[in-house]
């Protein structure tokens, strides 16, 4: 479900246990979509917690590594899985259990 709400980052969906948050839904197509089902799976196969955990986490990592905000959130690996693979909608139903490991170098 898509939430349009003040609270969210400008530009950005965030996605609360399957909640779409975004201050502006008018950018949000069938591949936003896609790539917030990618962490919905993500999140289901961490049982939720570990995921918020290691996203925050790995975003530290990366922020340290690369100094820069949106290259270190771009390299996240569950944001690595979902960018590769927003824009092919079949990818979900042929996703491997956690694909996103295979994204997680560094
Ligand atoms: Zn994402």
């Amino acid at each position: 479900m898509i939430v349009r709400t003040r609270f969210a980052p400008k530009g950005y969906c965030l996605n609360l246990f399957g909640l779409y948050l975004a201050r502006d839904t008018s950018w949000i197509d069938r591949y936003v979509v896609n790539h917030e089902r990618i962490h919905d799976a993500q999140q289901r196969e961490l049982l939720y917690v570990a995921f918020y955990l290691l996203y925050v986490l790995e975003w530290i990592v990366r922020l340290v590594q690369y100094r820069h905000r949106r290259k270190a959130y771009r390299n996240i690996s569950f944001e690595r899985e979902a960018y590769s693979h927003g824009r092919d909608l079949s990818y979900l139903p042929h996703r491997r259990r956690y694909a996103w490991l295979r994204y997680l170098r560094p």
